[in-house]
């Protein structure tokens, strides 16, 4: 998966361009990150031709994402924000797990809605939002809780089904790790600045 999806920088887009007007990122290098073999994790059996052949694609997106003027943001977000598939801020979707797992981190898996950043009526839904609304119209039906947040059901449902594993009450007290933090724990784990496996 390429970046756009992905990998939304902090107060920037992926689609963002330099002064000179050249694309930022990965956006010239959809094919590479949007190969099969680098979206998803390694099969525990995979051969090892298929292995050689997806480090080779690491490291080639290693190399983009080592250069990208985002990455530090980049990473950030797709540790703390997002749980996306694929190659993102120079760490494979393994690596942001263990990344998650020092660091304390819980993310949702991203649903489709929340891949394309936008709900259907192109508006970010939050979080608080959905439960705030839900528990001042408890017997509302679901759909009619969509139709107040102009989003789809599916989202809605997504929303709570999170309330219920990781209530607000408790994760509220736990801050966002910084992004010195998740650089740090990233370079443990062989992210930003080391060469990878090809976990
Ligand atoms: S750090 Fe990598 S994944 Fe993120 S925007 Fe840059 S090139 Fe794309």
């Amino acid at each position: 998966m390429s970046c756009p999806p992905n990998a939304p920088a902090l107060g920037t887009t992926p689609t963002a361009r330099s002064r000179s007007g050249s694309q930022l990122g990965c956006v010239p290098y959809a094919p590479l990150f949007q190969n099969p073999l680098l979206e998803e994790p390694l099969a525990a059996n995979a051969p090892a031709d298929v292995r050689r052949r997806r480090a080779a694609l690491v490291r080639r997106a290693q190399d983009v994402c080592g250069a990208c003027p985002l990455v530090a943001p980049c990473l950030y977000r797709a540790v703390v924000e997002h749980d996306v598939a694929g190659y993102v801020g120079a760490t494979t979707q393994r690596q942001r797990a263990e990344i998650r797992q020092r660091l304390g981190v819980v993310v949702e898996p991203e649903d489709l809605d929340t891949l394309a950043g936008v709900t259907g009526r192109h508006r970010q839904i939050d979080h608080d939002e959905v439960v705030r609304l839900r528990s001042a119209n408890p017997h509302e039906s679901l759909e009619t809780l969509a139709h107040r947040l102009g989003c789809s059901l599916s989202t809605v449902k997504r929303h709570l089904r999170r309330e219920r594993s990781h209530p607000s009450a408790t994760t509220a007290d736990t801050a966002a790790p910084t992004i010195a933090q998740v650089m740090a724990a990233a370079a443990v784990v062989g992210g930003p600045g080391r060469r990878q496996s090809a976990a």
